[in-house]
């Protein structure tokens, strides 16, 4: 979620006496127990959350099961000591001056939908289709992270109370990155330092960013801060996408650079980099409860986005 929301943990603390009382109730008259793991399900969306070495593990799989364009990258540890992995996809021998598309998901590890993960297989699945192998031919590459913050993604998943919005260090890592307007140095933390120095290494340019999050039902653009700037004709490229996005997504999402959508100032947040650093064309997605359904969606958006936008780039 894009607010700062200092109460991460409220609602299941919040109802834990309420349970322990509902599960006595549930044992005295032998109710099944299967009603308790609903309750529980609703402290994690309802959402049937993978543990991340299973996310992993999808990610070897892809890569075992198309070896000439995808690739799985550890590009760090977490603070907790998880491995931080991408999935590349692009065609082999790599090109030297490749631009590429960069998909993040669950920077705040409780903000998990169950779209970025599948996104990887689904475009592998399709890379056949014109208008993406046409893509790959270009040399264009696509990195997709399922889990920007595995720690925080797994004590949320397994209700801990440790920071699931923040990393291991409670730092939030979509404050944390450099603000390139004000030459503020941050990347403070390994999650968001290891990203940067993978796409450093690897890539010459980043021409498109789509940071899921959940759950305000909301699609901006960069400006997160008064010092931030962006001249009319990026901007309106933004807004033009932006419609296009609202049309195939779902029909209530707010558009809008970042401060006016939220309605305060943020800084080192990564959609303002990546578009600084690299004058990306970068979004933050704020999808809702529900978003996993809309995966369909989703795939049509990408199908959108890699044929218009990148078309551009040629
Ligand atoms: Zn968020």
């Amino acid at each position: 979620m894009i607010f700062n929301d200092k109460s991460e943990h409220r609602l299941c603390a919040f109802h834990l006496p309420l349970a322990v009382n509902a599960l006595k109730l549930l044992m005295r008259f032998r109710t099944s127990l299967l009603l308790t793991s609903g309750w529980l399900a609703a402290c994690s969306h309802g959402l049937p959350a993978p543990t991340y070495s299973q996310i992993q593990d999808t990610l070897a799989g892809l890569e075992q099961d198309y070896p000439a364009i995808a690739q799985r990258l550890v590009y760090g540890k977490s603070v907790d000591g998880r491995d931080l992995v991408a999935l590349r996809i692009a065609s082999l021998p790599l090109r030297e001056s490749a631009t590429s598309v960069l998909i993040l998901g669950a920077m705040h590890g409780d903000e998990y939908m169950n779209i970025v993960d599948r996104l990887g297989g689904w475009l592998l699945g399709v890379s056949d289709a014109p208008w993406l192998s046409g893509f790959l031919a270009r040399g264009h590459r696509i990195y997709i992270v399922p889990i920007a913050n595995p720690d925080g993604y797994e004590n949320w998943r397994n209700r801990r109370f440790r920071p699931r919005r923040n990393n291991a260090n409670r730092v939030d890592l979509n404050r944390d990155f450099d603000v390139i307007a004000t030459g503020e140095k941050r990347l403070t933390q390994p999650e968001t330092r290891g990203l940067i120095e993978l796409l450093e290494r690897e890539t010459a340019s980043v021409r498109l960013v789509m940071n899921y999050h959940c759950c305000a039902g909301a699609l901006a653009y960069p400006g997160g801060h008064y010092k931030f700037y962006m001249p009319d004709v990026d901007k309106q490229r933004h807004v033009e996408i932006a419609r296009e996005l609202h049309g195939i997504l779902w029909g209530d999402i707010e558009i809008g650079d970042w401060k006016s959508v939220v309605d305060y100032t943020g800084f080192g947040i990564a959609i303002d980099y990546f578009y600084q650093r690299y004058r990306a064309v970068s979004f933050l997605y704020e999808g809702i409860r529900s978003e996993d359904r809309l995966f369909p969606h989703h795939a049509e958006a990408w199908q959108y986005l890699l044929t218009r936008v990148m078309d551009a780039e040629k």
